[in-house]
């Protein structure tokens, strides 16, 4: 059989391939991959730090099974997915808001932050769903660089806060920066800044994090604290992304402000998937093990090009190429690979979500075979 290169694959939708088969076959067997390629497109997914693996299979069983339930506006499992969150996480049901993915919660905050027209602090560079949001609802956004070592620079986000500031949202894990905040630090500063304002405390991945310096900030909720509110989601280790299911935290009085203003409305599908998958413990634990495998790879290859990288705790990493990311970006999509678009400062940094550990020795493969030689010609 011809040998056909990724790159040929991806261009040809998979009418190559048709033609190296056996005419009987080839009809069958092209249409089919060529779908595939269609669907899913190109053939390795590293740009948006998906699950490969998601959903779990209990999650599958219940989308399945609640297929004939979709002409419900809801139902089912709703106030049973309301309670196990509640639980899992030690709180009451009224302090949950149900969201169409972490996103809806996210963009509510930023809505309610910019109500009386107050500016947000957040830490340059980080996940831009709220203050995108907040900014086009007239709030000032007030950025501040991490700090030389890449961490979001506390000290100097206090210092940033002003009169008018009336949210402070900080994402932990980060995102592009894959690193975490020391908890210690991040409860003195969270107490500090909340006494006067709203501190919205983004961890959509931290299911994946095993530091013991990190933690959850939804037990000072749980305590009463009235002007905190947290952010996680189904998308990442639940593997849910295109089921839109996520939840915000906060005092019951503020979830329910955040509940009126958001304006979607969950599916049965994504409320019965996420009720399964929340019980699917060895599936995260699956995702988890998957993951580190995934990223030794990669951090293989960053180590043996001698590329600067920051330490992952989530199933996406960020190092330092030397290369303008728009070109490294497109030359990976060429030959198959979809990577994390640009993050500006971050102009020669790259992005890369873990696929499969198989998918990965590709993408090094493939990425070293590009690139290799120019990094270490420019790094020798
Ligand atoms: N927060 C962070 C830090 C993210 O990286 C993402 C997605 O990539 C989200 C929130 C939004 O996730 P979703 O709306 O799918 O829950």
């Amino acid at each position: 059989m011809t040998k056909i290169t990724r790159r040929q694959l991806v261009l040809s939708g998979g009418a190559l391939l048709s033609a190296s088969l056996a005419p009987n076959f080839s009809g069958l067997i092209s249409s089919s991959y060529a779908q595939k390629i269609l669907r899913n497109g190109p053939i390795i997914r590293a740009g948006s730090n998906e699950n490969p693996y998601g959903p779990s299979r209990l999650a599958l069983q219940a989308i399945s099974e609640a297929m004939d339930l979709t002409n419900q506006y809801v139902g089912g499992n709703r106030d049973n997915l309301m309670k196990l969150i509640a639980e899992i996480n030690g709180v009451s049901t009224d302090h949950v808001v149900l969201g169409t993915g972490s996103s809806e919660i996210l963009k509510t905050g930023g809505l309610i932050a910019s109500w009386d027209k107050g500016s947000v602090v957040c830490a340059d560079p980080t996940y831009q769903d709220l203050v995108r949001y907040a900014g086009k609802a007239k709030s000032e956004i007030i950025r501040v660089p991490v700090d030389e070592n890449l961490y979001c620079d506390l000290n100097a986000m206090h210092k940033a806060i002003r009169p008018d500031t009336s949210m402070v949202y900080l994402v932990n894990p980060n995102n592009p920066l894959p690193n975490i905040i020391n908890q210690t630090e991040l409860r003195d500063f969270v107490l500090d800044v909340s006494k006067e304002r709203l501190v919205f405390v983004d961890e959509a991945y931290y299911e994946f994090v095993e530091d013991p310096n990190h933690g959850t900030l939804i037990d000072l909720i749980a305590d009463g604290h009235n002007n905190i509110i947290v952010a996680r989601t189904a998308s990442k280790i639940h593997g849910l992304a295109g089921l839109r299911v996520g939840f915000g935290f906060a005092h019951p009085e503020l979830a329910r402000k955040i509940d009126d203003l958001k304006t979607g409305k969950n599916n049965i599908l994504g409320i019965e998937a996420a009720y399964a998958s929340y019980q699917d413990l060895e599936f995260q634990e699956f995702t988890r093990r998957k993951n580190k495998e995934s990223m030794m790879i990669v951090e293989g290859m960053f180590h043996e090009l001698g590329v600067r990288y920051v330490k992952s705790h989530t199933n996406f990493t960020f190092f330092e190429t030397g290369i303008p990311v728009r070109e490294v970006n497109k030359t990976l999509l060429d030959n198959g690979i979809i990577s994390g678009r640009p993050f500006p400062p971050f102009t020669n940094w790259s992005r890369i979500s873990m696929a499969k550990p198989e998918e990965m020795r590709e993408y090094v493969r493939t990425f070293k075979d590009l690139f290799g030689k120019r990094i270490l010609d420019s790094t020798s």
